[in-house]
Formats: C-alpha cells, sequence, structure tokens
C-alpha cells in the first residue's frame, strides 16, 4: 500500500490576525521586502504547499539573502506553486502570497494533496464493503455517532451499487478512528483547527482507513465542525476519490460548512463515484425526486446573477454560494465560494452588493438587512436594516445597488423605482425617481447592476445590457456572462469529458 500522504505538516497554524500591510488585491509587481508577509506566513505557506501541493524546494536553496532580497530560484519555483493553489481555489493567480491567499490557506480542511490525482486503479474491486468504527472518546453519544456514519455511507450507497456494512468485531475493510497528534501513520493531526480529518485510498491494511482528529471541537447540530459533512468527504476518498476544484463539491478540499448543514452529493461528486462504481439501481427514481445540485457554469447560456461589484480592481459577480471573480490582469475567470474570502461573514444569494472603493468598504445586501466589510472582515455592530440607510419601511430588500465613486452616491433599484443615496452626507433622496424615466431602455426589476469602464452594467436574467449615462441610453445587449469571457479550460473539459 502506497502512503499517500506528502511530508508532515509541521508548522502548527498561526494566529488569524496577520502581520502583513500588503495592499489587499495587489497587483503582480514584484514582491517588496518589508512590505509583504511575515517570515511566519511564508514558512507557513512554505508547508502548506509542500503538503498539498508537492511543492520540493532545492535543498540548498537560500530564500532570504542577508539584505532580505529574495533568491530568484526559490522565488519561481514557490511562485508557480502559490498560482497553482491559487488557480484551484479561484483566487486571481498572480502566484504573490496576498492576503487573502493565506486567508483560504489558513481555512481548515482535509489532510490529503490537492494534486494527486489517484486514477481508476484505486478502487475497491467488490461491492460490499464493510466498516468498523474504532474507539473514539467523544461528547456525541455512540447512537448518534453510528448513525451519522451510517447515513454518511448512505449518500455514497444511493447513487452506486455499493452497500456498506457496519463490523462491531470483525476485521472490517475501512476502520474509522478518531486520533490525536502523532498517531504512527506518517501525518500526525495539529491539534485544533487546521487539518480536520485524513483518509486512505482503497487497499488491504490501512488502505480505505478514515482518521478524524479527535482535538476538533466536533458536532453535528449546534457550534463546531460538521462531522456528518466531514465523514461524507473521507469516506469519498476511502471510496477512491481525489480532490475535487469543484467549489460545490463535497470533495472540495477546504471545509465551508455551517454546523447544522445537511450535506449532499454535488453533481459532480456523483459523476465521479459513478465513474468509478457505475450507476446504483435507485439513482434514476433517486435523483428525479431530489436531483444533485450543479454547481454554476460561467458557461451556461441561462445564467443570471443575484448581484454584482467592483472590487478594485475586479468584478465579482454573485451567484448562490459562489462567485466569480474576474481581474482584467489574469486571463481565466474562476469559480469561488463566497465564504472562501469571507468565511462566514456574509449571507449566500445575496441581492445586492457595491463597494465604497473611496471610503473602502464594500455593502452586502439581502432581504431587509445589510453588512459592511473592511479589508476581509465584518464591521461591528452589522448588519443593520435598510431602513437606516433612509429607505421607508414599505421596501422590504433592493434589487440591485450601482456605486458612482467620483459623484460619492449611490442608486439602490426596488421594483419599477431607484432611490439616490448620498455617500458623504449620508442621506436618502426624499422621493424616488422611475427606472424608465432615469434609465430609459432598461427593463425592472433588474437583478444586478455596477459601474465599470465607464459604462453601466445592468443585469437582468441571462442578458447584459451595457448602458451609457451620458447619452442616457443602452449601447449594447449581450448574455448576461459576456463578461465572464466562457471557456472551458483543459481541466474542466478533461472532467466533463469523464
Ligand atoms: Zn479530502
Ligand atoms: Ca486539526
Ligand atoms: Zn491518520
Amino acid at each position: 500500500m502506497k502512503m499517500l500522504w506528502l511530508s508532515l505538516l509541521t508548522v502548527m497554524m498561526p494566529s488569524k490576525t496577520l502581520v502583513m500591510s500588503l495592499p489587499l488585491w495587489n497587483p503582480v509587481l514584484p514582491t517588496q521586502p518589508h512590505a509583504g508577509p511575515s517570515e511566519a506566513d511564508w514558512e507557513f505557506a512554505e508547508e502548506y504547499l509542500k503538503h498539498f501541493y508537492g511543492y520540493q524546494p532545492k535543498p540548498d536553496r537560500r530564500k532570504r539573502t542577508a539584505d532580505n532580497s529574495i533568491d530568484a530560484d526559490w522565488t519561481t519555483g514557490f511562485c508557480d506553486k502559490v498560482q497553482e493553489m491559487q488557480r484551484f481555489f479561484g483566487l486571481p493567480q498572480s502566484g504573490e502570497l496576498t492576503k487573502e491567499t493565506l486567508e483560504v490557506m489558513k481555512r481548515p480542511r482535509c489532510g490529503l494533496s490537492d494534486v494527486e490525482r489517484f486514477g481508476d486503479t484505486m478502487r475497491w474491486k467488490k461491492h460490499n464493503i464493510s466498516y468498523r468504527i474504532a474507539g473514539y472518546n467523544l461528547t456525541i453519544p455512540a447512537s448518534q455517532i453510528h448513525k451519522l456514519f451510517k447515513a454518511a455511507w448512505k449518500l455514497w450507497s444511493n447513487v452506486t451499487p455499493l452497500q456498506f456494512r457496519k463490523r462491531s468485531r470483525k476485521e472490517a475493510d475501512i476502520v474509522i478512528s478518531f486520533h490525536s497528534g502523532d498517531h504512527k501513520d506518517g501525518s500526525p493531526f495539529d491539534g485544533k483547527k487546521g487539518i480536520l480529518a485524513h483518509a486512505f485510498m482503497p487497499g488491504f491494511g490501512i488502505g480505505g482507513d478514515v482518521h478524524f482528529d479527535a482535538d476538533e471541537d466536533w458536532s453535528f447540530n449546534s457550534t463546531g465542525f460538521n462531522l456528518f459533512a466531514v465523514a461524507v468527504h473521507e469516506f469519498g476518498h476511502a471510496l477512491g476519490l481525489s480532490h475535487s476544484s469543484d467549489p460545490g463539491a463535497i470533495m472540495y478540499p477546504s471545509y465551508n460548512f455551517a454546523p447544522n448543514y445537511e450535506p449532499q452529493l454535488s453533481f459532480r461528486d456523483v459523476k465521479d463515484i459513478q465513474h468509478l462504481y457505475g450507476i446504483g439501481s435507485n439513482f434514476a427514481e433517486l435523483s428525479s425526486k431530489n436531483p444533485p445540485p450543479r454547481t454554476p457554469d460561467k458557461c451556461d447560456p441561462d445564467l443570471s446573477f443575484d448581484a454584482v461589484t467592483q472590487l478594485q480592481q475586479e468584478i465579482l459577480f454573485f451567484k448562490d454560494r459562489f462567485m466569480w471573480r474576474k481581474h482584467h490582469q489574469f486571463e481565466e475567470t474562476k469559480i469561488t465560494l463566497i465564504s472562501g474570502l469571507w468565511s462566514d461573514s456574509v449571507p449566500y444569494s445575496l441581492d445586492a452588493v457595491y463597494e465604497n472603493s473611496g471610503r473602502n468598504f464594500l455593502l452586502f445586501f439581502k432581504g431587509h438587512q445589510y453588512w459592511m466589510l473592511r479589508q476581509l472582515n465584518l464591521e461591528e455592530g452589522y448588519p443593520r436594516n435598510i431602513w437606516d440607510l433612509g429607505l421607508p419601511s414599505r421596501i422590504k430588500s433592493i434589487d440591485a445597488a450601482l456605486h458612482f465613486t467620483n459623484d460619492h452616491y449611490t442608486v439602490f433599484f426596488t421594483g419599477h423605482e431607484c432611490w439616490r443615496y448620498d455617500e458623504q452626507q449620508k442621506t436618502m433622496e426624499g422621493s424616488p425617481t422611475l427606472i424608465k424615466q432615469q434609465w430609459p431602455g432598461i427593463p425592472y426589476p433588474i437583478d444586478a447592476a455596477v459601474f465599470y469602464e465607464g459604462f453601466v452594467h445592468f443585469f437582468k436574467g441571462n442578458v447584459h445590457y451595457k448602458y451609457d449615462s451620458n447619452s442616457k441610453r443602452v449601447v449594447s445587449t449581450g448574455p448576461a456572462n459576456d463578461l465572464l469571457e466562457c471557456k472551458k479550460d483543459n481541466n474542466e473539459i478533461l472532467m466533463v469529458g469523464r
């Protein structure tokens, strides 16, 4: 049995506060000494890339010379790996160790590599698979643990011909256990957070076994890490699946579940497991009732958006739990999770988002509430009610928000009306105007609006309206996703072709 992990993660997770003065969304500039991540962050990132991305620094390298400049060879190899990691997680692929890249690296995750592909041979050669729950010492009662693991296996057996049977004493194919720190398999756990669990690919002995970090605060209905969701993920490995860069997949490597989230397999997970084991006899019936959710596809001609905003040099397109980040310097626009950037500070399925770049904040709107974030952090006292901005109480939610940086005002769209908010005076104009008068040619209610490169861009359903506010007319229309430049990358084509 081949050991499937790379070197151990020797650096423990540093505290969440990063000592950095690098501006957010730093353009691709040479790394400046004294202005970037701390020494501890560099070391952390290096260990992370070694562990999860197969980074192998040259043994004789001098990564930082005495005058604090950075060795060119070292930089190239390191930056390539940063870029690979950024690509996997849908971050702008600058190769720079930006604050947000570090933030994503520091999110709790699975201990397996993101770049090792296990191939079709790593699978059980039978359909009846046994598992055994070895010792654990949790506050969750045994009966609930058993129920939870049974339910986690069921998600996989629902879509395949596989059957899972629990054994209490005899040998089993898959042994599930909880461990603290070093547990003699070459991949020690790291205490609270960081790595949550790992598993071995199908095979004899330790093959197929699943280990959870006993030091985590595990739960499945209140606070702490969602054991059910992590179990479904690790069981996927125990059946032979690698990590998926689809952020909607249960096989995505970073943890992004609410404690009470009921995990389900995504369309991607179902395709991948069926590729290994075939389709279960109940699958057609089950999936017609409850089809596995598909991650939104930027190439979908019917794609619409919840909200669109500018953010420094990027435009962000929001959809459900996901967003695309278009950066003019980077060709590829990949999908990522909203929570990957802002943790759980902002809700999903947003109504509107805008950036006030002059005052350096972002506002997120959903229902009658709004959230203010600076840098990546939620400001104190939020969420607040949209009525605090001066909207009348008859307004229950907004459709879109459009910010004009130079003129210091924001327009809120609600149904057939729009409201002008003075960002300097912090006052709303007393009465709304009609969209059909203010923005002739724009249908209502709209989904999203953003000011970008001298034009206002409106989105409604699968249509994008480019609008010139000087001449007050629509200058062009196109598919809503035209700014995302639908172009399947090689990886995606490979995945789709499987
Ligand atoms: Zn994993
Ligand atoms: Ca841990
Ligand atoms: Zn282990």
